[in-house]
């Protein structure tokens, strides 16, 4: 059996950043799921589909084929057979992603690449679903948070360190409209899974929240 820790929250938690390390010092592999759906999203754009147009949502996704590599233990999705880590780190990415993510054929397509990952290999993934509906049976479940405030700073440092042109207030919404879309979605909505620890990361350093992590697996 493979051993599994779900870490779910909202953006800009720090989920990535926790998940790497614990991955990185459990030998397990990190599957961000986020970025599954990003590279999807990226698609629907480049196709221009409207997010609200079911149908063409549902059409569209179907021919999007979806998969993941490891390059130097970087995980790395391939769109249609292209590498497509470069591009999807937008904030324009990122809100077709949450646009898109609560249609259920969508869901569905990645679900599965993801339970299959899960299932040969030891992992650290991340997301909205995981422990609640990707990763039931997990081994340690965690929902990591923080204040909307200290997450919108941390995306801005984020983009800035990228050279990406940014307002701080212009983040702060996006991440309250996210946060609403992803939590008020019929199918997989955001939820801390009742059996998953609650972690609030506003005032930890980031080796803290992985030293409870680790403290988790034993
Ligand atoms: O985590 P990240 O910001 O990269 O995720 C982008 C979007 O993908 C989220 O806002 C969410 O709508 C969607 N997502 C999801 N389920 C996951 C991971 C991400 O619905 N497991």
């Amino acid at each position: 059996m493979s051993y599994q820790i779900a870490i779910d929250g909202p953006a800009g938690a720090g989920k990535s950043t926790i998940a790497k390390k614990v991955a990185k010092i459990k030998q397990f592999i990190y599957v961000d799921t986020g970025a599954m759906y990003r590279a999807m999203a990226y698609y629907l754009l480049a196709c221009d589909v409207d997010p609200e147009d079911i149908q063409a949502v549902e059409r569209k996704c179907m021919e999007a084929d979806i998969t993941i590599c490891y390059e130097q233990g970087e995980q790395a999705v391939f769109l249609n057979g292209k590498n497509v880590n470069a591009f999807i780190r937008t904030e324009e990415v990122g809100n077709m992603a949450s646009a898109t993510s609560k249609n259920p054929k969508v869901r569905e397509r990645l679900t599965l690449l993801q339970k299959e990952l899960a299932a040969n290999n030891n992992v650290v993934m991340d997301g909205r679903d995981i422990g609640t509906c990707v990763l039931p049976e997990a081994d340690v479940k965690v929902y990591l948070t923080a204040g909307t405030g200290v997450r919108a700073k941390r995306r801005y440092h984020e983009l800035a360190a990228r050279g990406e042109e940014c307002s701080l207030q212009k983040i702060e919404e996006d991440i309250r409209e996210r946060d609403a879309q992803d939590m008020n979605r019929e199918i997989a909505p955001l939820r801390q899974a009742e059996d998953a620890v609650l972690i609030d990361s506003s005032d930890m350093a980031i080796d803290e929240v992985v030293q409870e992590i680790l403290d988790l697996c034993r």
